[in-house]
């Protein structure tokens, strides 16, 4: 299959290609040709993840890797459970941290990272010379962590992380800093937009970008949006294991870019039965605002408690409005609430006090299915991160500890390996020819 740029439809490319360009001319996002549809859904469920997963990867991948590639991939990407777990007889949590970041960013970055290490070594295999890669990318938190340990070890590919000096938590710095090798971090003498200017000049400049051969990894990569659709298939086939009707199964989306968004509209797409999806967003409304007065009007970025989705542009829009313009899914499928400060907080103490233990991005889209779920609907909100990672934020508001999973706690203890840089870009450029 091809992929198409939804600006300059005439670029078409292999998935392959899609994945190591990222984005296509003129800033457009790629999007599959054809949506595969699958009539046998009953079939597909009853499979294992893995073996499920590459039967719905396969046709877009099918160009570029045959299907023992494929499942080589899917098998060490996917290699951790998402869970379901039920809150009451009408709500549950699909639990998508149990990575080793503990963020649902480990499905994606993870299956990137195996598609890229193969076709890094099919071209070198091709034109006998390797050339470089270089993935950079500018993190506030949870992508850093996800991108550093899927690319860790990876032959021929170098991995240089930016983040903001003094505006992440020690644990989440932590989560990249400590690794060696391959993966450069790199802490800024700036803020979170600074450290994407320095990205953004960097793949502008089109000399660096072919010399070092740039790859930003970001989530409007089509490949970690693929990995996505997988765990919402995995939920469904948990549901109508424990459940017999599948009618009316709602899924709220903890949203920030929209990637997980597209990704489970994409599974409708294809024929899993899901009847609508609630975009649940924190105090950075633009969609919500754009749901209801059809007019795109980001406000300044706000910070929050639910800070991984402090995002007031949200890069994947393009698809979620394609999706819905083009009929792949039913116009009013989606619908979009804002969640404030408060209402998190309280949303956080009351699943506490259904005895779940959340964290602020999970509590927003399920106070978003309180709002918005009907009779008859069963409701499902995804649990994009382990509240360990919000460690303070959600001791502060159960005023109990938490304690840390093992992933954290062992990296707790290492050395940060980061490097001081400027906000200056000549530095920056400097560092990534050296
Ligand atoms: C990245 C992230 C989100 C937002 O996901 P999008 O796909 O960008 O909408 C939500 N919650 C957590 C914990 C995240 O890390």
């Amino acid at each position: 299959m091809k992929f198409y740029n939804l600006k300059e439809n005439d670029e078409q490319v292999s998935f392959a290609q899609a994945v190591k360009q990222g984005l296509g001319k003129n800033q457009g996002l790629f999007f599959p040709k054809t949506m595969p549809k699958f009539d046998n859904i009953d079939d597909l469920l009853a499979l294992p993840l893995v073996e499920r997963s590459v039967k719905i990867l396969a046709p877009f991948v099918e160009e570029d890797l045959n299907e023992q590639e494929l499942t080589e991939i899917v098998t060490d990407a996917f290699n951790f459970p998402a869970v379901l777990q039920p809150i009451n007889n009408e709500r549950a949590i699909l639990e998508l941290f149990h990575g080793p970041t503990l963020a649902f960013k480990d499905f994606g970055a993870r299956f990137m990272a195996k598609c890229l290490q193969a076709f890094v070594a099919k071209d070198a295999k091709a034109t006998g010379q390797k050339k470089p890669l270089t993935i950079l990318t500018a993190t506030s938190g949870d992508t850093g962590a996800a991108v550093a340990h899927a690319f860790h070890g990876i032959d021929n590919i170098r991995v240089v992380i930016m983040y903001p000096k003094g505006k992440i938590s020690l644990l989440q710095e932590k989560m990249f800093t400590t690794l060696g090798d391959n993966i450069e971090t790199l802490m800024v003498d700036g803020d979170f937009d600074d450290c994407q200017a320095l990205v953004k000049k960097s793949f502008d400049d089109k000399e660096l970008a072919t010399t070092i051969g740039l790859n930003s990894a970001n989530s409007i990569n089509i490949s970690r949006l693929l990995a996505q659709i997988c765990y919402y298939f995995e939920a469904v086939a948990q549901l109508s294991r424990a459940k017999k009707d599948l009618g009316d199964i709602v899924f709220s989306i903890p949203s920030g870019n929209f990637g997980n968004l597209t990704a489970g509209l994409f599974a409708k797409a294809m024929g899993l039965p899901i009847k609508r999806f609630i975009a649940a967003t924190n105090l950075n409304d633009t969609v919500p605002r754009y749901l209801e007065t059809g007019e795109w009007t980001p406000n300044k970025t706000v910070a929050t408690i639910s800070n991984a989705m402090d995002v007031s542009n949200p890069n994947n829009w393009p698809r979620v409005e394609h999706l819905l313009k083009s009929g792949l899914v039913e116009n009013g499928c989606v619908s979009s609430v804002s969640i404030d400060e408060e209402q998190t907080q309280s949303t956080v103490i009351g699943l506490g006090k259904l005895g779940y233990i959340s964290e602020p991005h999970a509590a927003i889209a399920y106070k978003a299915l309180q709002y918005s779920a009907v009779d008859g609907e069963f409701g499902v909100f995804l649990g994009t991160a382990h509240p360990a990672k919000f460690k303070e934020v959600v001791e502060s508001i159960l005023g109990q500890p938490i304690g840390l999973p093992k992933e954290l706690a062992d990296c707790a203890s290492e050395p940060i390996l980061s490097e001081a840089m400027s906000s200056d870009f000549a530095d920056l450029r400097a560092y990534l020819l050296k």
